[in-house]
């Protein structure tokens, strides 16, 4: 197959592990585009697959061509236009402009100090005080985020209209989510609308603004979140095995349970069941506990490049670094891109309804230093692997960040190590799902997380060998 010929389509994207599922053709196609499809043939839609993943499915012809503007509107395509370019359009005056962060007015770091919002949220509560504020000020009428559900999916995106109903989205879902529907709802019904979203759906609501002035008009401010990766379903269901829970006996998820007496990034997962009893597992007792070994992470994600969602009029992480990280009340880092929210969270410090100091391009790196290592030297040794993917089949990622091998060993096989045990944690885990066997998934990932961590950081008599072969060199 030669290079020209492999356009990117949906199936394209599928094959080639590029599709994070955030739903953006599904929903060009159910609402924009009049009849897609051969008369009577299924209107293509998400669902989860195997993985626990969600795709869009749809008749074989659709698959092969997705919406008209696919190539452009797909935030993983090779021929979508990159982050730099969208905020070089977007916030076309930024007062600063960094290699990591991007373009911004201004970056705090802090909490929102009114109600309950810090306690509510998992950080410090600044995105759903932000999503409040906008409905308050009659910004917009409704903020597109992420809800509990019921049904076959414990999340799902949905509209708030009070600030009350932006109240029950709060916390942090890693858990596999789509915006089709939202999106539909937001062409269909007239009004303002923020979306709350990761890096890559927000990139994908840009791409969608550049081509479809309704949307462009309707999606009135977009609020990112920083992201590591995405999860699929099969966490929630191996942390039940785990906890020794039945998946259907569970009517809510937590996965950040907040403890002021704690420090932050010592998370708590809890599920609350349906005859009332609740459960909860720190996560370092959980086979996936460590974040960043990338157990369950969608294979998109090894193919971003955007950390702090560069294409957002603001966007919110967590201040992972000290005296923060140890305050279990949760802190934000704040990163203001648009003059109208820059202007609305500093009329809020004034009136000390939010507790945000200035910070700097290099404090917000810090915070996000093991995030940036894998998005940039990581994405570069990646992308050095799949050089004339196309020969396979599939289409090689364009990204901001040039395919390299100039690093040391050790990173390297911490890299390999990571992408071993996203692709190994996929397959087992759906192999022993339907075999019924998933303990041994279970000894699987505990050996798998000892041999990363010995890599990583050194950890057990395999990481103390390494560290005397390779002590300068610590991982994240
Ligand atoms: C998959 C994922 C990975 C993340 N990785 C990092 C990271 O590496 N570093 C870091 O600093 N921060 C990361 N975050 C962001 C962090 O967890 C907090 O969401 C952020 O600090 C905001 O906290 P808050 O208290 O202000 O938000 P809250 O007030 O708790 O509000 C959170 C808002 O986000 C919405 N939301 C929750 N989950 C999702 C989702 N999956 N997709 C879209 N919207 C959602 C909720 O509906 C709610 O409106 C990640 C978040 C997610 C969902």
């Amino acid at each position: 197959m030669h290079e020209r010929r492999l356009q990117p389509t949906p199936a394209s994207i599928v094959r080639s592990g590029l599709c994070i599922g955030c739903g953006s053709c599904v929903a060009q196609s159910r609402s924009a585009e009049p009849a897609p499809l051969a008369t009577g043939s299924e209107a293509p839609l998400m669902r989860l697959d195997g993985y626990g993943e969600l795709k869009p499915q749809g008749p074989a012809e659709w698959l092969r061509m997705g919406p008209t503007a696919f190539s452009r509107t797909c935030p993983f395509s090779p021929s979508a236009r990159n982050e730099t370019e969208l905020a070089t359009d977007l916030f076309p005056g930024a007062v600063h402009d960094d290699p990591l962060v991007g373009r911004f007015d201004g970056a705090y770091v802090g909490h929102a100090d009114e109600a309950d919002f810090r306690a509510q949220g998992s950080s410090g509560g600044m995105v759903s005080w932000t999503a409040a504020e906008l409905l308050r000020a009659g910004l917009v009428d409704a903020v597109a985020h992420v809800l509990p559900s019921g049904g076959d999916r414990f999340f799902r995106y949905g509209l708030s209209r009070t600030p009350e109903e932006i109240g029950t989205g709060a916390k942090s879902r890693y858990y596999p989510v789509e915006m089709s529907e939202v999106l539909e709802t937001i062409r269909a019904v007239p009004g303002r609308y923020a979306v709350v979203g990761v890096p890559c759906f927000i990139k994908a609501v840009q791409l969608l603004r550049r081509e479809d002035p309704l949307m462009r008009e309707r999606i009135a401010f977009t609020l990112g979140l920083f992201c590591g990766h995405m999860k699929s379903a099969r966490l929630v269901e191996s942390f039940a095995y785990q906890m020794g829970v039945n998946v259907a006996d569970i009517r809510s998820v937590e996965y950040r349970l907040k403890n002021e007496r704690r420090p932050a990034n010592w998370y708590t997962a809890q599920f609350v069941l349906r005859d009332g009893r609740s459960v909860q597992r720190d996560w370092f007792h959980l086979a996936e506990g460590d974040w960043g070994s990338g157990f369950f992470q969608n294979e998109a994600c090894n193919f971003c490049d955007d950390v702090v969602s560069e294409t957002a009029d603001i966007s919110f992480g967590d201040a992972w670094v000290e005296p923060y990280a140890s305050d279990g009340r949760g802190t934000n880092v704040v990163i203001v891109r648009s003059p109208v929210l820059h202007e609305l969270v500093a009329n809020a410090m004034a009136a000390a309804r939010l507790k945000l100091t200035p910070v700097d391009a290099a404090f917000l790196a810090q915070t996000q230093a093991a995030g940036f290592r894998q998005r940039r030297e990581g994405l570069a040794y990646r992308l050095s692997w799949r050089r004339r993917a196309w020969r396979r089949g599939v289409l090689q990622p364009v990204k901001r960040v040039p395919p390299g091998r100039a690093l040391p060993w050790r990173r390297k096989l911490i890299y390999r190590m990571r992408a071993a045990i996203t692709r190994w944690s996929r397959q087992l885990f759906a192999a022993t799902r339907r075999a019924g066997g998933r303990s041994l998934y279970v000894h699987w990932a505990r050996g798998a997380l000892s041999l990363y961590h010995a890599l990583a950081y050194s950890r057990g008599r395999i990481g103390s060998w390494v560290a005397r072969l390779a002590p300068d060199d610590r991982g994240g």
